[in-house]
């Protein structure tokens, strides 16, 4: 987006603020959906965590992605944003039964990832389908908090473990319709993705009665200038021919399913926020935002980078700049960013700020939690509101003893 669009933005909106970009969204599913031309029968399910608001769901619904949630609170929102229970898949870990219940019951396509559920599942709920998640036990995804395929991850089946599944199978009368894998994020070999699919091929062999197989997500994207990013049109073009042959084997025509959430949003969103402060010492400047991990936590928590740029001042000289927030912790956005010139007052952006960004954002510090703005042909649509004292206290009981 236009610097002049995004500081004309954090006028009309005040900062902080999210702006989500819908047609670099459309763009990127485009992208994906021609990746894999190719297959009979492809699905995209968004990853509804990543950007969970009423209005990206809406916009994703009207490109025709499905949706794959984590939570029943997902489910709800995904019904609610207008998807058919059918549209959706439950994807969780270790949830309770009860949960499981009630995905059930909304009657949204289910996902189980270990073998107690899977049999409770199977014998109370016999007529409904179900797809197994698989754990392909293989190290992949940008660092270890995002990559959870290896052998210890608690994500998933292990193959050793096929034949309990298959065993349940057959004693609850229940049939499995899908396996399914999650390897991380952040992958970017084709290789190391191609290996994953090969321990879920022979999964799937296993297996007499699929409808589909899920690869899930991990797309990784560029987050800077010559970042590298996964090849999806390579990547595509493999899977494809692969996949294809497979179903020859399989002797049926098997539907393809991934589950991005970085690849279709993250570079869609920027977060704006204000510099309140510049403080310099002998060793450091620093640019003292508006904003902290409350607002955005990826690069404390994951270590992320985000390109920071002053939209304020694009031309001006750069300088060495940490950019830090206003949490009462150690909260820093980017440590020795060249930045242009920064004076108090001035908006910086945060690149690729769509995914996993708003969606962590917590009142740490009892701020409130930033607005967020989606850009479409031009025009601008407010699609939260920033929250309020009323939100701070809502649900609060005050006590007084
Ligand atoms: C988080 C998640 C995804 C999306 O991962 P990205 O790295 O954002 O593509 C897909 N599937 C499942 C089951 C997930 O938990």
């Amino acid at each position: 987006m236009e610097n002049t669009t995004l500081i004309s933005l954090a006028e009309k909106y005040g900062c902080p603020l999210y702006v989500y970009d819908a047609e670099k969204i459309i763009s990127q599913y485009e992208r994906l959906k021609n990746a894999f031309s190719g297959v009979k029968s492809l699905k995209i399910n968004f990853a509804t965590k990543a950007l969970s608001n009423i209005s990206i769901l809406k916009l994703m619904k009207s490109l025709g992605t499905n949706l794959d949630c984590v939570s029943i609170q997902e489910v709800q929102l995904g019904l609610k944003a207008g998807f058919a229970p059918k549209e959706i898949s439950y994807t969780p870990s270790g949830v309770s039964f009860e949960e499981l219940e009630k995905a059930a019951n909304l009657g949204v396509k289910i996902n189980i990832d270990n073998l107690p559920m899977l049999e409770a599942f199977g014998t109370k709920f016999p007529e409904i389908p179900v797809c197994v998640r698989i754990n392909p036990n293989i190290t992949a995804g940008g660092n270890q908090k995002i990559s959870i395929g290896h052998k210890k991850a608690k994500f998933g089946i292990p193959t050793n473990q096929i034949s309990l599944v298959k065993d349940i199978e057959k004693n609850t009368g229940m049939r499995i319709n899908g396996v399914h894998m999650h390897t991380g994020s952040d992958i970017l070999e084709v290789a190391v993705f191609l290996e994953a699919a090969e321990v879920l091929f022979s999964a799937a062999k296993q297996f007499k009665n699929l409808d589909f197989i899920d690869f899930g997500g991990g797309f990784k994207v560029a987050y800077k200038k010559n970042d590298s990013a996964t090849n999806v049109e390579e990547f595509g073009s493999i899977i494809t021919k692969r996949f294809n042959n497979f179903c020859k084997d399989y002797g049926k025509d098997l539907s393809i399913i991934f589950e991005p959430g970085k690849f279709l949003v993250s570079e869609s969103g920027n977060f704006l926020a204000k510099v309140n402060v510049i403080k310099e010492t002998e060793f450091v400047t620093f640019a003292g935002i508006d904003a902290g991990f409350n607002h955005l936590i990826r690069p404390m928590y994951y270590g992320a980078y985000h390109h920071i740029t002053n939209i304020s001042n694009p031309n001006a000289k750069e300088k060495k700049y940490n950019v830090v927030g206003y949490i009462c912790e150690t909260d820093t956005f980017g440590e020795d960013r060249m930045i242009n010139d920064i004076k108090a007052g001035d908006i910086l952006s945060f690149q690729n700020a769509g995914a996993y960004a708003f969606t962590m954002a917590s009142n740490y510090n009892s701020r409130f939690r930033p607005a967020e703005v989606m850009v479409y042909k031009g025009k601008d649509y407010l699609i939260r509101e920033r929250e309020t004292m009323e939100d701070i206290l809502n649900k609060q009981i005050e006590v007084d003893l």
